[in-house]
């Protein structure tokens, strides 16, 4: 079932009300990233340093006359946005915007369903633990004077 109208959602994802946007980025990219982010509403996102390979590969470092799998591994960086459905293209149209250079090695995106979302401090559970003061839906709703989109 096609999630919505974008010509670049091919239908692939499985409907839901929230999504995991999940970028894998160079490091020095991430404060572009993340100010950009910031600027349109987006208040919850994680962090964590990562290694990986890809088309990038990484440096290989021959030890004992064979190769050394621990050194063919890039420097990244994960970041991890929840998002409401809604909300999903706009936040991959900004990370690919800030984060892109052309070259090898720009990243790649990963989208998937989220079932639930859990405030620990509140036990609140999806949208309501979604929303965040001063998010994204609080600032369209400005916009559109709707308390409830
Ligand atoms: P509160 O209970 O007042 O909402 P809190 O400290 O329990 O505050 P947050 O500060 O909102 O919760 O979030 C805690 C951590 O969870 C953040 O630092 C971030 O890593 C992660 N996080 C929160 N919301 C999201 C989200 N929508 N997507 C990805 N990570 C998130
Ligand atoms: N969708 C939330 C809101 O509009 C924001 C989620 C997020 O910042 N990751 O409040």
């Amino acid at each position: 079932e096609v999630v919505n109208g974008n010509s670049s959602c091919e239908g692939y994802l499985p409907k839901a009300e929230f999504y995991k946007v999940e970028a894998i980025l160079r490091p020095w990219r991430l404060p572009h990233v993340a100010t950009a982010l910031i600027k349109m509403g987006i208040r919850g996102v994680t962090v964590t340093d990562v290694k990986g390979f890809g088309a990038q590969g990484g440096s290989r470092e021959r030890q004992a006359g064979s190769e050394f799998c621990e050194e063919a591994f890039v420097v990244k960086v994960k970041l991890e946005i929840v998002v409401s459905q809604d909300q999903v293209e706009s936040v991959i149209d900004t990370i690919i915007d800030e984060a892109r250079t052309g070259e090898i090695g720009d990243g790649k995106i990963f989208v998937s369903p989220v079932a639930d979302i859990i405030r620990v401090r509140t036990g609140e559970r999806g949208r309501k633990a979604e929303r965040m003061t001063g998010g994204r839906s609080d600032i369209l709703s400005t916009y559109t004077s709707s308390n409830d989109s």
